[in-house]
């Protein structure tokens, strides 16, 4: 089959790789036909790691994806071949603490698709993947849409955990694939106030039809000021959505006493440094999402009642051959690029 085989910063090779075996009962031979860009594959593509999570050349990343099943294991019983499916990139164990107390998200032994030393990515023409990780979908779902099912998952997840009253404030900074999915959740659910910041101005004012209270560009407005004059008494919740060092202590200024900082973004760096009296007097609580767990049919659900609808989001397709292209556009944020989709055909 081919593969987009990232062979070391900044360079994919299309190569031909042997096609993936059916080894457990469970597993599933899925052909992949569609699969998101994400920021966390372009630190993998630009930097080569996450943390300490580091690719050993040659890697397939890649976890955002959809396709058809091909053939299933003696056990499967979720999904039959020719079934069009959105796909959970994460296999858990099933039986550690973690998995037994329902944080399949943190499992001791998770391996995540398109991960170093987990699973091989999706950038390729088929994948296997566990039973648990197939979603099917109804027929008149693209495979766009269920693909973007996986970063809204992530969404769901952090509105879920954060649990906004109606009447909330919220601020979320960063208007990438992951704020704007948080973005909908948020409007789906019915939250009042939203008041969000991107360095991008096309895509602040892409947001328009979910009509945000304030828009605001970090580099060009004092977002603090700005904000408190609109809302004296602050945000409930600030969703950081960027990475961006500063935005982190951007978002304690924003909260009001008692409210939660959520992170979402990757910072390019290992550490950050916080005003930990700011944190201690005003009581803010601090939660980090890892990716997200038993929100995967929530986001397809959400999709297929059209009660969120991104496909806006999705600005640029390039074939498989141009997988490079595609991620040299989303890492420069060329072009007004929001979700590269890459077709598998
Ligand atoms: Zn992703
Ligand atoms: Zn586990």
């Amino acid at each position: 089959m081919r593969a987009a085989v990232l062979v070391r910063t900044h360079q994919f090779d299309i190569r031909q790789v042997p096609v993936p075996t059916i080894l457990k009962d469970s597993d599933v031979l899925i052909r992949i036909r569609t699969v998101g860009v994400c920021g966390s594959d372009i630190h993998y593509y630009t930097s080569g790691r996450i943390g300490s999570q580091i690719v050993q050349y040659p890697f397939i990343i890649g976890h955002e994806a959809a396709g058809i099943v091909e053939r299933t294991g003696s056990a499967v019983t979720r999904v039959q071949a020719g079934q069009r499916i959105a796909i959970d990139p994460a296999v858990s164990c099933g039986h550690c603490d973690q998995c037994l107390s329902g944080r399949e998200n943190t499992c001791r032994e998770l391996l995540f698709m398109g991960c170093p030393k987990q699973l091989d990515g999706c950038l390729c023409e088929y994948v296997v993947l566990n039973e648990k990780c197939c979603f099917p979908i109804s027929d008149i779902m693209t495979f766009d849409q269920a693909t973007l099912s996986e970063p809204l998952s992530i969404g769901v997840y952090a509105v879920e955990r954060s649990a906004p009253s109606t009447r909330a404030n919220v601020a979320i900074l960063g208007a990438g694939p992951i704020g704007c999915s948080v973005f909908h959740v948020l409007r789906a659910t019915g939250i009042g106030d939203v008041y969000v910041t991107d360095k991008i101005d096309g895509r602040l004012s892409a947001l328009a039809p979910l009509h945000p209270r304030w828009t605001g560009n970090p580099d060009r407005t004092n977002v603090p000021r700005d904000i408190t004059a609109c809302e004296p008494l602050l945000m409930d919740i600030v969703y950081e959505c960027s990475g961006d060092l500063k935005a982190v202590n951007q978002a304690l200024e924003l909260l009001k006493p008692g409210g939660s900082l959520v992170l979402l973004g990757i910072p390019e760096s290992d550490e950050i440094v916080l005003p930990i009296h700011e944190l201690r007097r005003k009581e803010v609580t601090i939660l980090n999402i890892r990716r997200q767990v038993h929100c995967t049919q929530k986001a397809i659900d959400l999709l297929a009642r059209h009660e969120v609808n991104m496909d806006a989001m999705v600005t640029h397709h390039f074939p498989l051959e141009e997988t490079q292209k595609a991620f040299d556009l989303v890492a420069s944020y060329g072009d007004g690029v929001m979700k590269a989709m890459i077709t598998v055909d």
